[in-house]
């Protein structure tokens, strides 16, 4: 993905409008797996001005990725907006430039940049998510499958519920007295 940026380079201070998109595919971020059914499209404008490309914009996407709770994989839109500095020589002390050559801008490095500061490291298809029984394996999304689960420590749901969780515990333990 690259800009040729004569135009800009020529004209300091004028702003020229962008577009493109490229195809980010499979990435695998610490262990979760994210898959881009479709290209990734940035667009936005950049201007030349104190030897140094401005560039802002936005960055719109769809990946697929698989919720943490009960395993099936959904659709996670993408949009953010950026706004960097390209130079022309990379200065220690300012780490979030890029860097271009000649009169290109190269946007690879910047773009999953930006891709991947910003997928989380976990992934939930929605609020109120089941997850998996902890028992038998079924999606309780789908099935209630009837296990007893929610009052003998179940993890999650303790972890989402606390007070339910300990009410049931305090609960179990008045009847055995
Ligand atoms: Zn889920
Ligand atoms: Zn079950």
């Amino acid at each position: 993905m690259k800009l040729d940026a004569t135009l800009a380079l020529k004209s300091q201070n004028l702003s020229v409008p962008f577009s493109c998109s490229t195809q980010m595919g499979r990435l695998e971020l610490s262990g979760e797996v994210v898959d881009f059914e479709e290209p990734v499209h940035i667009s936005g404008s950049y201007l030349f001005a104190d030897d140094t490309y401005f560039i802002t914009g936005t960055l719109k996407s769809h990946y697929r990725a698989c919720c943490g709770r009960c395993l099936e994989s959904f659709v996670v839109p993408l949009e953010l907006s950026f706004a960097e500095e390209f130079v022309r020589r990379a200065d220690d002390e300012k780490p979030d430039q890029y860097v271009f050559e000649g009169d290109i801008i190269d946007l690879t490095e910047m773009v999953d940049d930006l891709v991947v500061l910003n997928i989380p490291i976990r992934h939930i298809c929605r609020e109120d998510c089941r997850g998996l029984c902890p028992v038998c394996g079924t999606n309780r999304n789908i099935t209630a499958c009837g296990c007893a689960t929610d009052e003998e420590g179940d993890a999650q749901a303790g972890a989402r519920r606390p007070f339910e969780a300990l009410a049931a515990l305090l609960h179990d333990e008045n009847e055995e007295v």
